[in-house]
């Protein structure tokens, strides 16, 4: 039974519209990082927060962010928010949608004449997306302190990230860890049918899955096609396509515990690649989502048994699979995963809680602050495509939920020191 929402559907369903309008009109809907778009974009939102009543400014990161003062000085910040950026040909919810919701949390709290006892902060951060430097979530990393110095110097429609910095309005010269942020939550659409197929209204997230990449190289021999017999092989691809399935299988298996688990061959390239000889090298690269680190370790000795037992089976050598990157899952803060459970009971919001296996800019707030997440329904799971697609009842829920729990870590961070 849902209750009464303070939060106003009509407003956050205009908000959603208004960015959507925002895009290349021949690829809706694209709004990609440091545009003249995205630039419009932030136009947009800065006047809604200004409207909302909210001191706003660009912080050293290209961040926008709104900013409403607590009744307690000193006390630190409540932080909500998420992204303006898109994909391109994305959607209309991914990202936006935490923005607005979080928009209508200060417009709400304004109406009603309320002051935290905390300073409110609303964020859009900057380029959440692969930008077109090559990187994401630029703003949340320059936030918690931990952007690549190196990243400035990459270069892309004859920018460095540097001056694509200051033309957003930041200062990359500034840039340190923020640490008066005492709690940071995110609504986001859940990019996935979980919610969806279980008619729930509400997911709250546990952690938010860690990434591991694998390189795989297969080396047959090339041979001519017509003339080698077929016993008489080392087909790189044939060996490699024994390894996908098994790797498949593996993810299937591994899927069924109980943290969220995937893993996927999303890259693989065969040599030389011609019709009438024998492959003689593939390599694949492998993405591993998971959020229990036993998970990960127990894939990677499964996956060494599998390439021992396929190079055996083939005689084709599989070189010792590499892991090129390895980020361990980002788990929520128990206090605020909390809080959003006991926001949802408030609400009357069905939930459940559940991992995130795409990251999040809350995986980087994680690292100076206590962070959680609520997904929201997005139709079919689809995302970062234009038919992508949350209802305005469940953004307008999601947002009575960020409310609610907002207003309960206002005043359990203060009593809690
Ligand atoms: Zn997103």
């Amino acid at each position: 039974m849902k209750r009464n929402l303070l939060v106003d559907a009509g407003r956050i369903a205009a908000d959603i519209d208004a960015l959507a309008a925002i895009t290349e009109p021949d690829r809706p809907y694209t709004r990609r990082a440091f545009t003249p778009l995205f630039l419009e974009g932030r136009r947009h939102l800065e006047v809604c927060f200004q409207d909302a009543g909210l001191q706003t400014h660009i912080d050293s990161s290209g961040n926008l962010i709104g900013r409403r003062p607590g009744r307690e000085p000193g006390r630190g910040t409540l932080m909500l928010g998420s992204h303006s950026d898109t994909v391109p040909e994305g959607g209309r919810f991914d990202g936006i949608a935490g923005v607005v919701a979080a928009l209508e949390v200060a417009r709400t709290i304004a109406d009603r004449g309320i002051t935290l006892r905390h300073d409110l902060e609303i964020v859009d951060f900057l380029a959440e997306e692969v930008s077109i430097f090559g990187v994401s979530c630029i703003g949340s990393r320059g936030m918690a302190g931990v952007m690549p110095q190196e990243w400035l110097t990459r270069q892309a429609d004859g920018l460095t990230l540097e001056e694509g910095l200051a033309m957003v309005g930041g200062d990359p010269a500034l840039s340190a860890a923020r640490s008066d942020i005492r709690a940071f939550l995110e609504l986001h659409i859940e990019q996935g049918p979980v919610l969806e197929e279980a008619r729930l209204d509400i997911g709250v997230v546990t952690a938010i899955a860690g990434i591991t990449r694998i390189e795989v190289i297969v080396l047959g021999r090339a041979d001519h096609a017509g003339t080698t017999p077929m016993n008489g092989r080392l087909d790189a691809l044939s060996a490699a396509a024994r390894l996908v399935l098994s790797i498949e299988r593996l993810g299937k298996e591994l899927a069924t515990g109980p943290g969220h688990f995937a893993a996927t061959v999303g890259e693989f390239e065969i040599e030389p690649n011609a019709a009438n000889v024998v492959p003689s090298r593939v390599r694949m690269l492998l993405d591993v989502r998971a959020e229990l680190r036993a998970d990960i370790d127990q894939f990677r000795t499964r996956l060494a048994e599998a390439v021992n037992a396929v190079a055996q089976e083939t005689g084709v050598a599989i070189a010792e699979p590499r892991v090129v990157s390895d980020n361990t899952a980002t788990p929520m803060n128990p206090l605020v995963i909390d809080a959003l459970e006991a926001a949802c009971q408030t609400t009357g919001a069905s939930h459940r809680r559940m991992a995130s296996g795409a990251g999040h800019d809350a995986a980087f707030m994680a690292r100076i602050c206590p962070a959680g997440m609520v997904f929201i329904p997005c139709a079919g799971g689809r995302s970062h495509a234009p038919e992508e697609w949350a209802d305005n009842a469940d953004i307008t829920l999601g947002a009575a939920v960020l409310l609610e729990a907002l207003l309960r870590l206002d005043d359990e961070l203060a009593t809690e020191t």
